[in-house]
């Protein structure tokens, strides 16, 4: 009997992974609209006018999610004027690959170039037995945080659904064939709750068994604190896992670190961080960048300790390291050691981020904003 279950393809093996070259990123010209924008049921009908069964919506994600397929020509299940309809009317992929660097610890760093030429990051991290992607919600970021180059300029746009889940798609290619994307962060460039239709339109498909099957449990959404969207992002019912990004332990120092800060406040955002907790039953991640001299000195620790103490909290502590064109620097290991230990002797848990990626500019919006800074961007091509 012939077997039609789609085939993986090799991961591609002609990514440029120079950590040197700069090559000019050009603007696509082509009209068809990606496969993964077009909603389910316009793909139904589509097929429908062409008088081809309910089931090739299904044999197409296998052939994305399980196949790995990159063209519509692998298909080999479809018949092959179905194909070329297909290639006719559809990319199967909206985005390319504009830059691969690959870390000595093993860390990949994709800058994807979507269609309109607007370049967005993605990273995979490979650690023991996870595989991690963490991805980007939005072209730049509106936030404004001041230690993170992904706000530098502020936000271009918001990415698609399609977007979103096409930056764990590439990431998923550059595994082996024996290995599978097993945790997803939304922690790359963008406030993915300010991009919050799109983003649970991409988780959806992310956590399916029909899509990349990655746990709910394994997928964590960081978010500088919109309460309003904290809140429906609890009511889900899905077990998503918060992250909150503080930085600071009272609002006069976050206004100054996180600028939507002064229109929110710490207040609201806890709330709603505990609101998410007892509606879920899942522990709130914190997220604490520390900056020599501004927000790592013992006092913050202090008060940070009081602030959490009691909550099902648990923080994770990220050392800046030092982004070009920005004023701050990093914290001394000894600074970083009290502030663990205040945190700890206080009853928070809390724990220091590994650097990874730290050769790839792998920390968020670097890599884009490298590439802005080269100014080889943007060449039309084939106008
Ligand atoms: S840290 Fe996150 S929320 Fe803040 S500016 Fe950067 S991408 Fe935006």
């Amino acid at each position: 009997m012939k077997d039609n279950r789609p085939v993986a393809f090799d991961p591609p093996t002609a990514y440029n992974t120079s950590m040197q070259t700069v090559e000019p990123i050009s603007i696509s010209m082509d009209s068809r609209r990606p496969l993964l924008e077009v909603a389910p049921d316009d793909l139904a009908a589509w097929l429908r006018e062409r008088g081809q069964a309910p089931l090739r919506t299904r044999q197409l994600q296998r052939w994305i999610f399980d196949g790995r397929a990159v063209s519509f020509d692998q298909m080999s299940d479809l018949p092959k004027r179905l194909r070329d309809e297909l290639a006719a009317s559809f990319r199967l992929l909206g985005s390319d690959i504009a830059r691969h660097l690959v870390s000595s610890d093993g860390t990949h760093k994709l800058l994807l170039r979507l269609r309109d030429g607007q370049v967005v990051e993605c990273v995979l991290l490979r650690e023991a037995d996870r595989r991690t992607v963490c991805i980007s919600t939005q072209v730049g970021c509106g936030m404004g945080c001041v230690f993170c180059a992904s706000g530098i300029g502020g936000v271009v746009r918001n990415l698609t659904g399609g977007e979103i889940l096409e930056q764990m798609l590439h990431a998923r290619r550059l595994l082996p064939l024996d290995e599978r994307l097993t945790h997803l962060v939304v922690m790359g460039m963008g406030e993915p709750l300010a991009n919050f239709d799109a983003l649970l339109e991409a988780l959806a498909i992310a956590s399916s068994p029909r899509g990349l099957g990655i746990g709910a449990r394994h997928i964590t959404v960081s978010t500088v604190g919109l309460p309003n969207r904290m809140r429906q992002f609890a009511d889900l019912g899905k077990q998503y896992h918060l992250a909150v990004s503080l930085h600071a332990p009272n609002d006069e120092l976050r206004n100054r670190i996180v600028p939507t800060n002064d229109k929110t406040g710490l207040a609201a955002i806890l709330d709603a961080a505990d609101y998410f907790q007892t509606k879920t039953g899942r522990q709130v991640t914190y997220e604490y960048v520390l900056l020599r001299d501004l927000n790592d000195l013992p006092p913050h620790a202090g008060e940070l300790t009081k602030l959490l103490r009691g909550r099902q909290a648990h923080v994770n502590l990220i050392p800046f390291n030092d982004v070009e064109g920005l004023p701050y620097r990093r914290l001394t290991q000894q600074a970083l050691e009290d502030f663990v230990a205040i945190l700890r002797s206080g009853g928070v848990s809390a724990k220091v981020r590994k650097r990874k990626g730290a050769d790839i500019d792998a920390a968020c919006g670097q890599l884009r904003r490298a590439a802005l800074t080269a100014s080889e961007l943007i060449s039309v091509q084939g106008v």
